[in-house]
């Protein structure tokens, strides 16, 4: 599942809701000349008492006081002041056949080499497809994710996309929409916007964070559906070539949930039973059909009918 590009009528901007054309920054700021940010992309479902539920809020919020950190960028922002910014924007925005992606971003203002650094959260939604997304074709990228000392991955920063985008242009020449992108020791890191998984003799594995992973809140969730599901579950180092006997590939991230892999670099997976049946777990817990105690809500109450 991927984004179409949107212009949504409202963002959250300086501290309240503003209208898209107003949230402008100055060419002076960090964000502009550094590029300095770190974000986090949320995902929200209807659920069918009529609220919409916004997944892992909390550890999103976590991991960006985590990033803001490491980029020494100040965020002193409650979780409770950031819960209710969120729910103010998508109770303006949301559609009832429509789910959201909310890209919650703090920007870097003043602060010149990281002097007296100042920084704005701004907040944008867009509409997503409700179901699951459809299995992907994709390819080894030629690309390397950078190694902790040169640009942490565990920072969720857009300075660790330039990579993504490179690998984004590579694999559209060769007919991909996801890439996977190994590290500098050529062993399996991760998607351009996920982590990868793959089935090897009923277990499923993925890369620990140290092999060059974003801390990712789906993979958490898809170990503990596992646990429930009886399915064996392990993060280890996977070389390249267990890409290609794997039993099965897939992609986990807040956007694409779990979806599985239809082909490698041209050659065909045919059936995806294991990630399949995560997939729907996954599903029917953020869309509270089946609710899992892996995945915590944080509901917009239904409004009431007039
Ligand atoms: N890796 C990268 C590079 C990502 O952009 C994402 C999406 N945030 C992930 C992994 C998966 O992280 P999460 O499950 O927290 O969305």
């Amino acid at each position: 599942m991927s984004i179409q590009l949107q212009k949504p009528k409202y963002v959250y901007y300086g501290g309240k809701i503003s209208l898209w054309e107003e949230a402008v920054f100055h060419i002076s700021h960090e964000a502009v000349i550094r590029g300095l940010n770190v974000f986090e992309g949320l995902k929200g479902y209807w659920q069918p008492d009529g609220s919409f539920g916004i997944v892992a809020l909390r550890r999103h919020y976590d991991r960006m006081l985590r990033s803001a950190k490491i980029m020494h960028m100040p965020f002193d922002m409650s979780y409770e002041a950031f819960e209710k910014a969120h729910h103010e924007l998508v109770s303006l925005l949301y559609t009832p056949d429509r789910n959201m992606w909310v890209r919650a971003t703090l920007y870097g203002e003043e602060g010149h080499w990281g002097e007296n650094s100042t920084t704005n959260l701004v907040l944008t939604a867009y509409h997503t497809p409700m179901g699951r997304s459809e299995p992907v074709d994709t390819g080894v990228s030629t690309w390397k994710r950078a190694p902790d000392i040169a640009l942490p991955c565990r920072v969720k920063t857009s300075t660790n996309y330039q990579v993504a985008r490179f690998i984004k242009i590579e694999g559209r020449g060769r007919g991909y929409s996801e890439m996977i992108l190994l590290n500098c020791e050529n062993r399996v890191a991760e998607g351009n916007g996920s982590c990868v998984l793959i089935v090897r003799d009923g277990k499923v594995i993925t890369p620990p964070s140290w092999e060059g992973t974003l801390e990712s809140i789906t993979v958490n969730i898809v170990e503990e559906l596992c646990f429930s599901m009886c399915i064996p579950f392990e993060r280890r180092p996977v070389e390249r070539t267990e890409l290609l006997i794997a039993d099965e590939i897939a992609f986990a991230g807040t956007l694409m949930e779990v979806t599985p892999v239809r082909s490698l670099d041209g050659q065909p997976i045919l059936q995806s039973p294991i990630f399949d049946a995560i997939a729907d777990r996954y599903l029917k817990a953020v869309t509270g059909i089946d609710p899992h105690p892996a995945v915590s809500l944080s509901r917009i109450p239904a409004k009431p009918s007039v």
